[in-house]
C-alpha cells in the first residue's frame, strides 16, 4: 500500500498531533467524543514535507488522495462539492504540531462558483447569505491563495458603502452583495490577466498549496526561529465542512476559553457576533458581545456550550481556547486546543488545576513556559497602547523587558540627562565596557551592532535592563546627534520605546506596566526546585547583580567577570597605569592600587551570596579595551597618567591585534604578567578570609582561569595562584580550602579535557567563546550575516542564542566525560548566555552537568528549565 497523507477526523486521535498537527489531532478527538464536529479531513504534515521535497508540487498520488477523501467527506456530510442542488462548501485551515496563531492561513467559503451560489441562495432560501459567503469566498481566496491586496478589496466593499449611504456591512442587500462579487472579479481579472477559478477542486488544490506554502512566509519563519519550532515539522491542512454562522440572525460565530487567559480566573470568557463569520471576529470591524450575552440571546446553545467546554477542558486537563459557530441554532465546534496566556495567568492556572486535584505538582511544573516567566520579572508594554503603535524598525531581542525614553547617543549624556531626571534610551553603533555607566542609568539600550553575546546584549541582560541589539538598518549619525530608521530621523530627545522581548523598535512614547510577581509564583518555583537537578548559579559582577541573583534563588554565582569591576571612573586610571607600565615594578605598583578595589567587591560578592560558592575568574579581555580611542581622550589620558601624548599612541599601537579575540586575552594575559593573577589572588583570597573572620560564613573561594587550551598554561597560572593563596592563607592563621577550576571555552580544552582535569578542580564552560571559536565566526559580528543562514534555512536560530547541540553540544559532552574520567567527582557547570535558555538548559541537565549560571533575571527561568528536563527525563524512562 503506498503511504498514508490524508486522514478523516474519524481515524484520528489526540495523540497524533505530529501527523496530524495540533488542529487536526484535536478535532479528531473530539469527534471520537461525540461531540457536534463539522466533519472532513487532515492531510497530514508529512504531505507537507514532501510537498517541498518535490520542489513546491503536490505528487499525483497525494493529489488523487486528497480526491479520494473528498469523497468520503461527501459522503458523511450528505452534500457533494460542487453541487448546485446542495453544495458542500469547506475551509481550509493550516494546523502545525505546535500551534503558531496567526502565522499561516486559512480560506473559507470554499468551493463556491456562479452556478453553486445560485444553488446554495435557492437550497438555503437565503440569497444574500449565498452571495456574502461567495464575495467573502472571493476576496480570501484572492488575498491568502493569489496574494492580491486584500487592502484593494477593503477599498471596493467601502466605495459601495459610500454610494449606498451606508456604514455597516450588514447594511448592504443581495443587489449590493452580487454587485460586490461582479466588482470582485472584474478586479482579479485585471491584476492577474485571468479570470477567476471557477472550478471547485482547482480551488482546493490551490488552497491547500497556499496553506502549504504559508508554513515557509516570513512571519512564520520568523515566530518558528523564536520559538525553536523546527522547519522541518512542516504543517498539516484541515479541509471542514463549512457551517454558516453568516446565514441569519439565529446563527453566529465566537471563539472562548475555558479560564481567562490574561489573568486564569475560572469563567468562561470569550466573545461572539450574531450573524457573521469567523474573519469578522478577528478584524474587529464589528464589536463582539461577551459570551455571557449568549446566555441571554440563545440560552440552550450557551448550556450546550459551557458543558462542553467544562468536558474539554476536564479531558484534555488544561485550559482550552475553542472556536465555534451556530449555525441556525445549531451548535459546532470549529476547533480546541491548549489556550495561550500570560504568565500570570499560566501559574495560576497550572496551580488551580493541581488545588482541583486535576494535575500534579509534577504536570503543573510543566506547563508553564519558562521564557514567559520574563513578563513577570521586567516591564511591559500597555497591551492596549502597543497595539495601536507602530513598529519602525526590528533588532534582536537580546535583553527583555519594554523601555519608553528620550533618545541619547553617548554614554556621559545619559548620565547627563538621567541626573536632570529624564528617562533616557541610549542609542549606540555598539556599545563597550566604557559606556556601563551610561548602561546603568537607561531605561534602555538600542545598538546597530552586537549578537545576542555582544556587550550589549550580556550586560544589559546581566542588570536586567531592555535592550534591543544589532539592528543593522539604523543609521547613526553622532556628530548630528540622530539617527535614521523606517524613513524617519530621530533626534536627541525624542522618544522612542524599544522591546527587547521581541526586538520591536517604535517611534513614540508607549507607556510601560511594572513587573508584577503574583502569590502563585513562589509556590510554583518551590515545586520546580523540588523536581530539578540542576543547580542555578548566576552570573554576577557587583554585589548588586549577586544580591538580585540570590533574591531570584541562585545558589551560587558561577561567573564574576572581574574586568567589569574595572571600568569605574575611580578605578582605571590604575588599571591604565598597569597597561602603560613598561616594567615589572610600575605593574605591581599600578597593581597594587586596584587589588584593594577588587577585595572590596568580593568580600561584597561573598556577603551577597551567604555563604554560597563564589566563582571568580580572572582578568579575560584584550588589554586594549580599557584604553581609550578618541584622539581627545587619549590627550587627556596620558596627561593623566603623566606619559606623553606619543608614548600613549605607542602603547595603543602595540596593543592592536588584528583578531583580539583571539589575542592577548584570558590566561595569556596572566602567562604574561603573573603579577596580575598574583594581585587578584590575593584579592579574592584576603576577601574570603575577612568574611570568614567575620564568623558568619565560612568562605571557600573558587578561582577561574579562562580561555585556557593546553594544561601546561593551566598549570602555570595555577602555581602561581596557589603559591600566593598558600602564603596568605598560612600567614592569616585560619585554615581555609579554596579551588582553582578552568573554563572549557576553547575547542583544545575541549579535546583535551582529560589532561586538563588534571589541574582544574572544576569546569565552567564558557559556550559563547565555545560557539565563536567552534563555528569559527566572531561573537560580535556574526549577526550581520546571519539573517542570510536563515533565510536559507541553513541555520534555523542563533547559535549563541540556543546551544548548537550537535557540534559545540558534542565537545561539551566530550569534554564532561573525559573530565569526569580523570576527576570522578569534578564539578562541571556552564556560564556562558546559554546557562539561562531553557533548551540549552534542558541539554545541560541531559548530559549531567551539576549546575548552569545565567544572567540574576534568568535565574527562575533557569529553575524552571532544569524541573521541565528533570520531568521529561523522568517521564521518558
Ligand atoms: C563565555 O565565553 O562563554 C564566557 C562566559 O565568557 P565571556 O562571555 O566573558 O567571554
Ligand atoms: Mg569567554
Amino acid at each position: 500500500m503506498s503511504h498514508k497523507y490524508v486522514y478523516l477526523f474519524s481515524e484520528g486521535n489526540k495523540d497524533m498531533r505530529e501527523l496530524l498537527g495540533g488542529k487536526g489531532a484535536n478535532l479528531a478527538e473530539m469527534t471520537r467524543a461525540g461531540m457536534p464536529v463539522p466533519q472532513g479531513f487532515t492531510i497530514s504534515t508529512e504531505a507537507c514535507t514532501q510537498y517541498y521535497t518535490d520542489g513546491r508540487q503536490i505528487n499525483d498520488d497525494i493529489q488523487a488522495e486528497i480526491y479520494e477523501y473528498l469523497g468520503k467527506m461527501e459522503e458523511i456530510c450528505g452534500k457533494k462539492f460542487a453541487d448546485p442542488e446542495n453544495p458542500l462548501l469547506v475551509s481550509v485551515r493550516s494546523g502545525a504540531r505546535a500551534s503558531m496563531p496567526g502565522m499561516m492561513d486559512t480560506i473559507l467559503n470554499l468551493g463556491l462558483n456562479d452556478v453553486v451560489v445560485e444553488g446554495l441562495a435557492k437550497f438555503t432560501n437565503n440569497p444574500r447569505f449565498a452571495y456574502d459567503s461567495y464575495r467573502r469566498f472571493i476576496q480570501m481566496f484572492s488575498d491568502v491563495v493569489m496574494e492580491l491586496s486584500k487592502k484593494r478589496f477593503e477599498e471596493i466593499i467601502d466605495a459601495k458603502k459610500a454610494e449606498k449611504g451606508v456604514k455597516m456591512d450588514t447594511e448592504l442587500d443581495t443587489e449590493d452583495m452580487k454587485d460586490l462579487v461582479k466588482r470582485f472579479k472584474a478586479f482579479y481579472k485585471e491584476e492577474k490577466g485571468e479570470d477567476f477559478p471557477s472550478e471547485p477542486k482547482v480551488q482546493l488544490m490551490e488552497a491547500v498549496k497556499a496553506v502549504f506554502r504559508s508554513w515557509d512566509n516570513p512571519r512564520a519563519n520568523v515566530y518558528r526561529r523564536m520559538n525553536e519550532i523546527p522547519y522541518d515539522w512542516g504543517t498539516a491542512v484541515n479541509v471542514q465542512a463549512m457551517v454558516f454562522g453568516n446565514s441569519g440572525d439565529k446563527s453566529g460565530t465566537g471563539v472562548a476559553f475555558t479560564r481567562n487567559p490574561a489573568t486564569g480566573e475560572k469563567a468562561l470568557f470569550g466573545e461572539y457576533l450574531i450573524n457573521a463569520q469567523g474573519e469578522d471576529v478577528v478584524a474587529g470591524v464589528r464589536t463582539p458581545s461577551p459570551i455571557s450575552q449568549l446566555k441571554n440571546d440563545m440560552p440552550e446553545v450557551y448550556q450546550q456550550f459551557s458543558e462542553i467546554a467544562d468536558r474539554l477542558e476536564k479531558h484534555y486537563k488544561d485550559m482550552q481556547d475553542m472556536e465555534f459557530t451556530i449555525e441556525n441554532g445549531k451548535l459546532y465546534m470549529l476547533q480546541t486546543r491548549n489556550g495561550k496566556r500570560t504568565a500570570a495567568a499560566a501559574l495560576k492556572v497550572a496551580v488551580d488545576l493541581v488545588d482541583e486535584g486535576m494535575i500534579d505538582e509534577e504536570e503543573a511544573v510543566l506547563r508553564v513556559e519558562p521564557k514567559q516567566l520574563d513578563s513577570l520579572l521586567h516591564p511591559q508594554f500597555d497591551g492596549n497602547a502597543v497595539k495601536s503603535a507602530k513598529v519602525i524598525g526590528k533588532g534582536l531581542a537580546a535583553s527583555p523587558g519594554a523601555a519608553c525614553g528620550k533618545v541619547v547617543f553617548s554614554a556621559e549624556d545619559a548620565k547627563e540627562w538621567h541626573d536632570r531626571g529624564e528617562k533616557i534610551v541610549l542609542v549606540r553603533l555598539e556599545t563597550s565596557p566604557e559606556d556601563i555607566e551610561g548602561m546603568v542609568v537607561a531605561e534602555g539600550i538600542l545598538t546597530v551592532r552586537g549578537g545576542m553575546t555582544s556587550h550589549a546584549a550580556v550586560v544589559a541582560r546581566g542588570m536586567g535592563t531592555c535592550c534591543v541589539s544589532g539592528c543593522g538598518d539604523i543609521v547613526v549619525d553622532y556628530d548630528k546627534k540622530q539617527f535614521t530608521l523606517g524613513g524617519l530621523t530621530i533626534k536627541e530627545g525624542d522618544y522612542i520605546s524599544i522591546d527587547g522581548s521581541t526586538g520591536n523598535i517604535y517611534a513614540e512614547a508607549i507607556p510601560t506596566v511594572a513587573a508584577s510577581i503574583s502569590g502563585d509564583f513562589g509556590r510554583f518555583m518551590a515545586w520546580a526546585d523540588k523536581y530539578r537537578k540542576l543547580e542555578v548559579y548566576t552570573n554576577a559582577d557587583t554585589p548588586r547583580d549577586a544580591k538580585q541573583g540570590r533574591s531570584f534563588g541562585a545558589q551560587g554565582i558561577g561567573l564574576c567577570r572581574t574586568e567589569h569591576m574595572f571600568f569605574e571612573e575611580s578605578r582605571i586610571k590604575a588599571m591604565r597605569e598597569m597597561i602603560v607600565a613598561d616594567n615589572t615594578e610600575d605593574r605591581k605598583k599600578a597593581l597594587a592600587k586596584i587589588m584593594p578595589y577588587q577585595q572590596g567587591d568580593f568580600e561584597g560578592l561573598y556577603e551577597a551570596m551567604e555563604g554560597c560558592p563564589v566563582t571568580i575568574r580572572f582578568l579575560d579581555p584584550p588589554l586594549h579595551e580599557f584604553l581609550p580611542t578618541k584622539e581627545e581622550d587619549i590627550q587627556e589620558i596620558a596627561g593623566e597618567l603623566g606619559i606623553t601624548v606619543q608614548r600613549l599612541h605607542e602603547v595603543i599601537d602595540s596593543l592592536h591585534e588584528f583578531n583580539p579575540m583571539m589575542g592577548h586575552r584570558g590566561c595569556r594575559l596572566a602567562v604574561s604578567y603573573p603579577e596580575i593573577a598574583e594581585m587578584q589572588t590575593t584579592a579574592v583570597i584576603n576577601a574570603a578570609i575577612n568574611v570568614t573572620k567575620k564568623g558568619k560564613y565560612n568562605i571557600k573561594p573558587l578561582i577561574m582561569i579562562p580561555l585556557v587550551g593546553e594544561v601546561k598554561e593551566l598549570k602555570y597560572v595555577k602555581d602561581v595562584v596557589v603559591e600566593t593563596a598558600d602564603r596568605i592563607i598560612k600567614e592569616s592563621g585560619i585554615s581555609m580550602e579554596y579551588e582553582v577550576g578552568t573554563m572549557i571555552e576553547i575547542p583544545r580544552a575541549a579535546l583535551t579535557a582529560d589532561e586538563i582535569a588534571e589541574e582544574a578542580e572544576f569546569f565552567s564552560f564558557g559556550t559563547n567563546d565555545l560557539t565563536q571559536m567552534t563555528f569559527g565566526f566572531s561573537r560580535d559580528d556574526a549577526g550581520k550575516f546571519l539573517d542570510y543562514y536563515y533565510e536559507k534555512k541553513i541555520y534555523e536560530s542563533d547559535p549563541f542564542a540556543h546551544l548548537d547541540q550537535k557540534g559545540v553540544g558534542k565537545l561539551v559532552k566530550m569534554a564532561a566525560d573525559l573530565g569526569r574520567k580523570t576527576r570522578p567527582d569534578i564539578h562541571l557547570g556552564i556560564c556562558g548566555e546559554h546557562g539561562g535558555d531553557p533548551t540549552s538548559v534542558e541539554f545541560c541537565h541531559n548530559v549531567g552537568l551539576n549546575y548552569v549560571s545565567c544572567s540574576p533575571f534568568r535565574v527562575p527561568i533557569a529553575r524552571l528549565a532544569a524541573a521541565q528536563a528533570a520531568v521529561k527525563e523522568k517521564r521518558a524512562k
